[in-house]
Order: structure tokens, then C-alpha cells, then sequence
């Protein structure tokens, strides 16, 4: 055991990197991760950050990937002191942050905080608590997922039609 000692040391960083599939080595890939990226992704180290910024805004920057030129949006949707996620602009063709749909922008993002807290996102038979709300609640809440979202992420990022999005 005490031979493989060093070998093990050296080993341990690769294994596991492989354990998170996000992480790209940085030599084995010359190109970006972009395209393979999901429509969202919590910031893993600083790279991101000395992307160019196309436009900055009070909670928002536009970002440009060097390696391929895709725009994504930095985001911080919680508390300052968490890391901000990224999103891929909707619609794909925006260039300025006041080009954003950010209902869309966001709602990977919003689904994936949501789902954490209810699990699988499932309509359940029963209508939302909202007064004029005729969509259905989801499983663990009261609410539909439109209401959840304006709750939880702030009423522009849900889809909420007319007549039903009082209060
Ligand atoms: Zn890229
Ligand atoms: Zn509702």
C-alpha cells in the first residue's frame, strides 16, 4: 500500500473530475462546452467571468463565450452571495438585455427550483387557489405553476394571462 501511495495522490484530482460531468478538462477539449450545455447552469468557477460583457445591468450581464460567441445571460436570481447561473438568452437571436424574454430566459431555471421542492412537476385535478386561476394546482401546492413561479421568482417571469394574475 505504501508504494502506491504517491500514485494514489495523483490519481485522485482526475477521478474525480470525471465524477462531474459538467467539468471539462481544460486541455482535452479545445473547443467550448456551449452547444452541450443545458439552457441553464449554476457558475463553477470564474472562467465565465472573464467572458467580455456585452451589457450590464443592476442583476443582469450579458456575456459573450470567446470560444464560439454565444450570448448567455449572468444572473443573480437569489442572494448576492450565491453564485449567479447562466442562462441561454431567449429569444436566440436577442442582443441586448432589453431584447430578453426573460419569462423564457428563465424557465428551465425556474422548473429546476421548482421541482426541487415538489419533485416531478405534475398538474394534479383540483383547481389553483388563485381567485380566477383556471389552471390546475400542482402536486404539493395549492398553486399552478404559473402563481408558483410568480411567487417564488416575481411575476414577470410567469405566464399569467389576463384576468387571472390579480395579487
Ligand atoms: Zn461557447
Ligand atoms: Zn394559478
Amino acid at each position: 500500500m505504501g508504494t502506491l501511495k504517491g500514485f494514489a495522490y495523483l490519481a485522485l484530482p482526475r477521478l474525480s473530475g470525471t465524477l462531474e460531468r459538467m467539468t471539462v478538462p481544460r486541455q482535452a477539449k479545445p473547443d467550448c462546452p456551449c452547444a452541450e450545455r443545458p439552457d441553464w447552469f449554476r457558475l463553477e468557477d470564474d472562467s465565465v467571468m472573464r467572458w467580455p460583457v456585452l451589457e450590464v445591468a443592476e442583476w443582469e450581464e450579458l456575456r459573450q463565450c470567446p470560444g464560439c460567441g454565444a450570448l448567455w445571460v449572468t444572473v443573480w436570481p437569489e442572494e448576492i452571495e450565491a453564485p449567479p447561473i447562466l442562462c441561454r438568452p431567449y429569444p436566440v437571436d436577442a442582443r441586448r438585455l432589453r431584447d430578453l424574454d426573460r419569462a423564457s430566459t428563465m424557465r428551465a431555471y425556474c422548473l429546476a427550483r421548482l421541482a426541487e421542492h415538489l419533485g416531478e412537476l405534475k398538474e394534479g385535478k383540483q383547481p389553483c387557489r388563485k381567485v380566477h386561476c383556471e389552471r390546475h394546482r400542482l402536486h404539493g401546492s395549492t398553486y399552478c405553476l404559473e402563481h408558483l413561479i410568480a411567487q417564488h421568482f416575481g411575476r414577470e417571469l410567469a405566464r399569467l394571462g389576463r384576468g387571472d394574475d390579480k395579487g
